[in-house]
């Protein structure tokens, strides 16, 4: 197996414009196709060292992208497997040790390299908002979640994105390594979160500013505030959770509280 910086200096990529996933893809033994499919969004096939990696048509440039990413991924951690994937860009349980994680965790360094990433970070210095992480997404041409969750993984901030699906999407988080374990994210969404307004907003419509944090997290003290910057896209909210309270990254509840308000 190649880790993606292998086959990224390979493909003499300096810069995130560099990143054309066709050209690594080829450099990977690969041919990409575009084809109607149906019942999943991309698929790898492979026989020997050459492989084909199919993607869907009628999908985003983003998320096209990120198909042909997460194939490759297939493709250098799993050969001699054939693949059909629903692609969904969202933060996959940690702890699930599944194949489809470890795709996904190859496409997101494949298109979001850690050095490459953290420079865009400085770049556009700043604090933590959701013009930031549309101003990444667009750098490296993926989709906003996706760019959220490298943010979140990358960013050093005490960050967590919170995704609260409408329909039939389901709700899934990310944090960074700064929060600690002990604040739990609250089951379902606070009718006085800045993200219950947006339930019925239209698509791109923002709320952000100052939050209780206990609108968010179970068991924290009601003098404890965060930032929180919400925004609606078709699927559902995307929120990111600044928590800019030392204390409340400090507190601990007592173990038995902890224990009661489990996840
Ligand atoms: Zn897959």
């Amino acid at each position: 197996m190649r880790r993606p910086e292998e086959l990224l200096e390979r493909c003499y990529v300096d810069s995130p414009d560099d990143i054309d996933l066709e050209v690594i893809a080829f450099e990977a033994g690969l041919e990409v196709r575009d084809r109607a499919l149906t019942g999943c969004e991309a698929s790898l096939v492979g026989y020997g060292d050459k492989g084909i990696v199919t993607v869907t048509t009628g999908v985003s440039p983003e998320r096209r992208r990120f198909s042909i990413a997460h194939e490759i991924g297939h493709w250098e951690q799993h050969r001699g497997q054939s693949f059909s994937c629903r692609i969904e860009e969202r933060a996959l349980d940690k702890a699930a040790k599944s194949k489809e994680r470890e795709a996904d965790d190859y496409a997101s360094t494949l298109m979001m390299p850690t050095g490459l990433f953290k420079e865009a970070i400085q770049m556009n210095k700043g604090s933590v908002s959701l013009s930031l992480v549309s101003k990444l997404a667009a750098t490296f041409r993926s989709s906003f979640p996706a760019a959220a969750i490298r943010y979140v993984e990358l960013s050093g901030e005490p960050v967590v994105l919170v995704f609260t699906g409408v329909g039939n999407a389901r709700r899934w988080t990310s944090r960074s390594r700064r929060v600690p374990e002990h604040l739990w994210i609250k089951t379902g969404i606070d009718g006085d979160s800045f993200a219950s307004d947006l339930v019925h907003a239209t698509e791109l419509t923002k709320r952000q500013g100052k939050m209780p944090a206990e609108a968010w997290f179970d068991s924290v003290s009601e003098d404890r505030n965060l930032q929180e910057h919400s925004i609606r896209f078709a699927e559902g909210i995307y929120t990111l959770l600044h928590l800019t309270d030392e204390e409340l990254l400090e507190e601990r509840m007592s173990a038995k509280r902890a224990w009661r308000n489990r996840e």
